[in-house]
Order: structure tokens, then sequence, then C-alpha cells
């Protein structure tokens, strides 16, 4: 074979496993070069309302990734070119100094990253390169599917009953076996940032995190690897997601799946390996149609476009008595309410970047359907803090949220009152985020305002001074 060089884009395919862009590389080139480009708007640029792009904890969570993804492609023999800019300069660059015949890369499909491609995909066209473009982050291959993108169901359970039935999932890409070639010498291969260059501070884990979350595929295969063989929790998931007591016990997949250290194809597989072992149940079904819902997420992404990002979402009819106040907006995101379950759930995201998915759709809906604040508000702050942030997973999970998807049929106010009497009755979840609430009776603190002030003045607290009033009754 005459020389090809190919470059390997990874993106938010941070893995050597289940790899396509990678394993088509190998297969068509002799030689290649892994590069990660970290991009400057992404990691030091603020979005529409003035938050950081990527908060210090997905930050750091991918400067891991980043590492771990170096570490393994040095043991076999090869090295990961890294640089700071803008991926369409930086890969533009490197190109024409390698002479490289392709650039293979995972398709991504929101407005962001479709732009940073096409561009890139401009400037190669002009040394006559281009890119080959393979998937990377999902169960189902559009190719797949029973219906046309422009058809996709807009409400779950009809995709879910077209998809499940007839479409089965490919098996996943083993690790590539052969070892790789050198880095060419006279190529630079610079250092991985530190989140420090990033403008963020270096940070200790919280200690009461649910989960001690380091990026990178070997934790992901170590998490994988626990959860479905040192555990019986695919048996219970279906009660851990929607208990605040069990959360701990969800998979806590969501980071590694958003920047592609694990694939869902690899998920699937070790799902159905547990099933064969232990059995099948409505909780392992369960596990399976999350990770669906997933996929459908992002399909909606692809069908409905930047719409998802839009005031007016997916259904495109703004919310009109939705306002952007940021006073109001303060006292949400600092989980200042007085509101224990929210500010214990917005607390627990600020101090870790994670909170449960009843935990988001709690927040969400308390912003959205009790304050009457701009939907986008939340979903961008959401963005920068989340630790496992992917686009359509929170875009079109606000959109629903704010009720701007076709499938809003169900009321989407959720009670929060209600959600947490029945889910933290003894306020231990409560507690553990909000520790200046512990001298109150446990089963009695999901609502302040029912304490009198001769038993406030009994229990020497002082709502105001202890703890904020809360912002808003929510009898309803
Ligand atoms: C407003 C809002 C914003 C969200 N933003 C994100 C986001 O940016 N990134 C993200 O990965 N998830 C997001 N979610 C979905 C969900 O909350 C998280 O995927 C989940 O909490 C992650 O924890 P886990 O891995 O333990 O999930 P588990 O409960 O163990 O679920 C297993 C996997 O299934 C998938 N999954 C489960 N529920 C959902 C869901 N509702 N939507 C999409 N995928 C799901 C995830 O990949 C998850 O890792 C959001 C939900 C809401 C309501």
């Amino acid at each position: 074979m005459n020389e090809r060089i190919g470059i390997v884009w990874f993106r938010q395919d941070l893995r050597l496993h289940d790899n396509e862009a990678l394993t088509e590389a190998l297969k068509n080139c002799t030689s290649i070069i892994p590069v990660y480009i970290f991009d400057e708007r992404v990691f030091r640029g603020k979005t529409r309302f003035g938050f950081p792009k990527t908060g210090k904890y997905r930050a750091k969570f991918i400067v891991e990734s980043v590492r771990d993804l170096k570490s393994s492609l040095q043991k076999r023999g090869s090295d990961l070119v890294v640089r700071t800019g803008k991926p369409e300069e930086e890969i533009f660059k490197i190109a024409r100094q390698c002479r490289s015949s392709w650039i293979f890369c995972n398709r991504e499909r929101t407005r962001e990253e479709l732009d940073v491609q096409d561009a890139l995909e401009h400037k190669l066209w002009s040394i006559g390169q281009e890119i080959r473009f393979s998937r990377g982050k999902m169960l189902y291959y559009t190719a797949d599917l029973p219906f046309p993108i422009t058809h996709t169901p807009d409400v779950f359970s009809y995709f879910r009953k077209e998809v499940e039935r007839i479409v089965g999932i490919r098996e996943p890409l083993p690790i590539p076996k052969e070892p790789f070639n050198e880095i060419p010498a006279d190529l630079k291969i610079d250092n991985i940032p530190t989140i420090e260059d990033f403008g963020h501070e270096l940070f200790e884990s919280d200690e009461r995190s649910v989960y001690p979350f380091v990026g990178g595929e070997s934790e992901a295969l170590k998490i994988l690897k626990n959860y479905f063989y040192e555990t019986q929790n695919p048996k219970s998931y279906r009660d851990s997601k929607n208990d605040f007591k069990l959360s701990n016990l969800s998979t806590k997949f969501s980071p590694w799946l958003a920047q592609g250290c694990l694939s869902p194809k690899v998920v699937y597989q070790e799902l159905k390996n547990f099933e064969f072992r232990n059995g099948k149940n409505k909780s392992t079904l369960e596990l399976f149609h999350d990770l669906m819902y997933r996929d459908f997420l992002r399909f909606m992404g692809k069908k409905h476009g930047d719409t998802i990002f839009t005031k007016g979402g997916i259904i495109q009819y703004p919310n009109a008595n939705l306002r952007e106040d940021w006073t109001l907006f303060h006292i949400w995101k600092d989980g200042r309410t007085g509101i224990p379950i929210i500010d214990a759930n917005m607390r627990e995201l600020n101090l870790t970047g994670y909170i449960s998915s009843r935990g988001r759709q709690n927040v969400a809906s308390f912003l959205v359907n009790d304050l009457h604040l701009s939907w986008q508000m939340g979903a961008e702050y959401f963005e920068s803090k989340l630790i496992d942030y992917d686009p359509c997973s929170n875009w079109v999970n606000w959109n629903l949220v704010a009720g701007l998807a076709y499938n809003h049929k169900e009321d989407r106010h959720i009670n929060v009152l209600a959600v947490a009497k029945r889910l933290d009755p003894n306020g231990a979840y409560v507690r553990k985020w909000l520790p200046e609430l512990q001298s109150l009776p446990k089963d009695r603190i999901h609502k302040l305002e029912d304490f009198s002030s001769e038993e406030l003045k009994n229990l020497n607290f002082k709502i105001g001074a202890d703890y904020p009033r809360a912002m808003i009754s929510l009898e309803r």
C-alpha cells in the first residue's frame, strides 16, 4: 500500500474500544496520528447567559479522560497529539504538515459541533483532503431504523415500540490488537493542559459526592465491570433511580457515556450478560429503555435541529409567562430558595457537578413551573455545571420539562414537596446537603413553614437567619 496517513480526531469518543473512527483509520491507512484538540471556545468561552461553558467538574473529567487515552496510546507505541485552539485550524495545520490522506472522526449533530466539523471540512478541501465520518455515541444506527430521521416518532413510547422489536444492536468493535506506529519525529506532541490553564482552581472532590468520578476509559471499564459483576444493582435499578436515598445505586455511567469513554453498545452487551447470568426483570428492562431513551433524545436533536436550543423549543411556541429575572435565578442557582429539597439538589449540583435524574427533574420543574423563569437560563446553567453534560440529553430534557416538545401531554409540573416527602421521608438526603437543618425533626424537615414560632424558638432555629424563608408557598 502507498503511504497513507490518517489523522484520528478524538472528540466525544475518548476510548479505544468500539471506536469506529480509529478502527477505520487503522484499516485504511499505513500510519495514524491520534489527535485531541481542547477547543478554546468550549473550555474558555461563556454561554449566552454568561456562565462558563465548561465548568470545573467537567473540565477536570475531560482532562483526566484525555490523559488516560494518551497513556493507552503510548502503551501501544503511539501517542496523543494535543493542541489548544480551534479544531478547524489546529487539525488543518497538522494535516498540512503531515500530508495526511484523511481525517477520521465521529460525526456530531448539534450546532456548535457541526459548525466546527463543517469549517474543518471546507479548509481541508483546499489541500485535497477530507473527513471520513463514523458513529460512536449511540446504541442504534440511523441506517437500521425502520423510518427516516424526519419521520422519527416524537413520543418515546411510540419510538420504543417501533424500534425495540425489530432493530438489533450491532456488536461493539474490539480494542485494536495491532501495535500502532510512532508519531512522526517532527510533529510536536505537546502537553495536556491542566484545568488551571482554563481558569479553574485545582480542587478536591466533595466527600459527600455519590461517586468519585474520575475521567477516562480505564475508569469507565472498571465502573462497568463493578456494576454488572460485583453488585446486584441492575436488579433494583427501577427503584433506585427514583429514590433519593438509593440514588447512589443508579449506574453513574452518564459522564463516561457523554465523553465517549464508554460505548453504549458495550453497556448493552454487559446488561445482556447480566440477564443471562441472573435473569431478566423489570429493572434490567428499564435500564435498557433508559439507554434507548438517550438515543431517542439524540434522534430528536437530529430531527428538530437547532430548535432544541431556542425559546420556543421543538414545538416552536414560546411560553410567554417565562421571564429572565436574575434575582430569582441567583436564589435558585445558589440553593437559597428556602425549599429544602430544591436547595439540597442545587447544592449537590454546585458542589459535585452531578445530581440524580429525579433531582434534575425537580429543580428544572421548580424553575419553570413554580418560579416561571426562562428554561434556557436553567439549561445553560446545567450545561455549565454538569459533569455529564451532553447537548441532546440536556436540552431535549429541558424542552420536555418546559412543555416544548411534542410528548408533553402529561403534567410536567412536579409537586416537589410531595416528591420530597415520598422519596426522602426521613430527610436524610436533605440533611446531607443542608447541615444547617440538622437540629430539625427529621420527618418534618421538608416544610419549614409548618413549624410554629414556639417550636422554632425551642429548637433555637431562626428562619431567615439560620436558613432562608421559603421564596414561594408551594401549596397547590
Ligand atoms: C433537565 C435534565 C437535564 C439532563 N441533562 C443530562 C445531560 O446533560 N447528560 C446526561 O447524560 N443526562 C442528562 N439528563 C438525564 C439523566 O438525569 C442522567 O442521564 C442521569 O441522571 C445520569 O445518572 P446515571 O448515569 O446514574 O443514570 P441511570 O439512571 O443509571 O441511567 C442509565 C443511563 O441511561 C441514560 N439515561 C437515563 N435517564 C435518562 C434521561 N432522562 N435522559 C437521557 N438519558 C438518560 C443515561 O445515559 C444514564 O447514564 C438530564 C435530565 C434532566 C431532567
